[in-house]
């Protein structure tokens, strides 16, 4: 079985210590062993990367801009070695993967592009004879947490700008799916990133990745992840005042009215909830459709989602691949046996569809006559599994869409710009997609409201995001007696 160990100061290190089996969700069986590191481990990791911070946060920002420009170099020719371990972690497909890793360049472009334009800002003050300005420094060491879902992807959000601002990162991948993010480590630092700029630690969140969000050298943590978890990571960040930005997750609505467009609507709706088999944070999970376009749009649904092929992720024909991991199976089984006991009406059951498939296999799922009190439509299923309710009014579609703990994204379709635009200004999520849904660019910022988290990555401020204002005033003229 093929053994990864931690990766710090540019190098993997030898590992006699417990482990971790990561089990390949497309057979069931274990296909590779990670270190399940603890708090001595987090903090070699952390003095490293403060001792590269050091050197890093000396250079230029067009010099770290260059650095990184090269690492994105490095990136688009050696990608391919990539795709191999993230399937086998987290089974997602082979085409997702390929074309997520395709682009993985451009992050690293786009925000070495914005460490070359950082500069301080001259401010206007009402003080006579001095000037201010504002200069940002890096915080130091960022602590980055990621989950299993799409490591790689949501990496580059916060490595990408954490290093163009300066600093440098420690970090923890899921326990489930830390291979490829080893792998990428170790690519990055071929291409040239400097040692300990980016060193990795493996294992268990409330060991490992405790041990670095509690560790005297953390300034900063950003964490991707469920909601529970990143209440823990914050808690714990506070008692020492450090800065977090949480991503987490959602119970995305998408609002159809009769006007729509309804193929567009259908695709919009399809692509929300079964690509990556509904494990995407801006899974479109509550369907709230207009009531005389209900029977229409199910049946439309129902019959693309019946013939979705299932299949082993490595298949290029291959349309929805497993879910990612055994306990995630379990929890996903278990929501759909909850919602059918609390008295959904279940059109289409993914568990029976893969009764008899190896693997961590549950096919779209599409539950009808769900009411506001059930779990099904309050709690993040983070799989294939949609909600249908109705709605009477624009009124009745917007109170239904913000009924929800959480505020991560949602989508709107129909035909009218006006009421698009009105629902936009009137939902609560970081994320609004106008007959259009699921779209991602560096240029946007993403991120919640309510238990979605807080704080946004990408966008035109990600970079600010890793640094801290200074305010510089200069006198220019005399300083006149206090006590004349
Ligand atoms: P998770 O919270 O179980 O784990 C995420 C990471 O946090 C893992 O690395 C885990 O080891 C670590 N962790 C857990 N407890 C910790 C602790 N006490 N201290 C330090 N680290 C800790 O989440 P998951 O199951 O891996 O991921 C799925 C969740 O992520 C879903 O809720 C999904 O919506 C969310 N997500 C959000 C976004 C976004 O951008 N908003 C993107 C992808 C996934």
């Amino acid at each position: 079985m093929k053994a990864f160990t931690p990766f710090v100061d540019g190098r993997f290190v030898p590992w006699n210590g417990p482990v971790i089996e990561s089990v390949d969700p497309a057979t069931g069986e274990a296909w590779c062993k990670i270190a399940r590191c603890g708090e001595d481990d987090a903090d070699r990791a952390m003095r490293s990367a403060r001792a590269a911070f050091g050197r890093w946060s000396r250079l230029s920002a067009s010099d770290r801009a260059d650095k990184l420009d090269q690492l994105a170099d490095g990136i688009e020719t050696g990608w391919e070695e990539l795709v191999g371990p993230e399937i086998r972690d987290n089974g997602k497909r082979i085409s997702e993967i390929r074309g997520q890793f395709a682009g993985l360049h451009c992050w690293y472009r786009h925000f070495a592009g914005q460490a070359r334009h950082m500069r301080a800002e001259k401010q206007d003050v009402s003080v006579p004879g001095v000037q201010c300005a504002t200069h940002f420094l890096p915080y130091g060491v960022v602590v980055a947490i990621t989950p299993w879902n799409s490591p790689l992807m949501i990496l580059a959000w916060k490595l990408a700008p954490a290093l163009a601002a300066g600093n440098s990162v420690v970090v923890k991948p899921s326990e489930l799916a830390s291979a490829s993010t080893l792998q990428f480590a170790s690519l990055a630092h071929a291409a040239g990133l400097p040692s300990g700029l980016l060193n990795v630690v493996t294992g268990y969140g409330h060991e490992v990745g405790n041990a670095l969000v509690r560790h005297p050298l953390a300034r900063k943590v950003t964490f991707t992840g469920s909601d529970s978890g990143g209440a823990r990571v914050a808690e714990a960040a506070a008692k020492r005042v450090v800065p977090t930005t949480l991503e987490l997750g959602g119970k995305s609505p998408q609002l159809v009215f009769a006007d729509c467009d309804l193929d567009n609507a259908v695709n919009g709706i399809l692509s929300g909830i079964f690509l990556s088999n509904g494990q995407t944070c801006v899974a479109g999970s509550r369907l709230v459709v207009e009531a005389s376009l209900k029977d229409t749009l199910t049946e439309r649904i129902l019959d693309r989602a019946r013939r979705l092929k299932m299949g082993d992720p490595v298949d290029p024909a291959t349309q929805v691949g497993p879910l990612a991991n055994a306990p995630h199976l379990e929890k996903v089984r278990a929501m759909i046996t909850q919602a059918k006991a609390d008295g959904a009406r279940c059109l289409l059951d993914g568990t029976e569809s893969t009764r008899d498939m190896t693997g961590f296999f549950v096919g779209p799922t599409v539950f009808d006559l769900v009411t506001r009190d059930m779990a099904i439509w309050r709690d993040e299923v983070f799989g294939p599994v949609l909600a249908i309710s109705t709605f009477e009014s624009e009124e009745d579609a917007i109170a239904q869409a913000n009924d929800s703990a959480y505020g991560l994204a949602a989508g709107v379709w129909t035909a009218d710009p006006d009421r698009a635009a009105r629902i936009a200004d009137l939902i609560e999520a970081g994320t609004v997609y106008l007959n259009h849904y699921r779209s991602v660019d560096p240029g946007s910022p993403v991120g919640g409201v309510k238990l979605s988290g807080y704080g946004r990555e990408l966008g035109p401020h990600a970079v600010r995001e890793f640094l801290q204002g200074k305010s510089v005033w200069t006198g220019l003229q005399a300083v006149p007696d206090p006590f004349p």
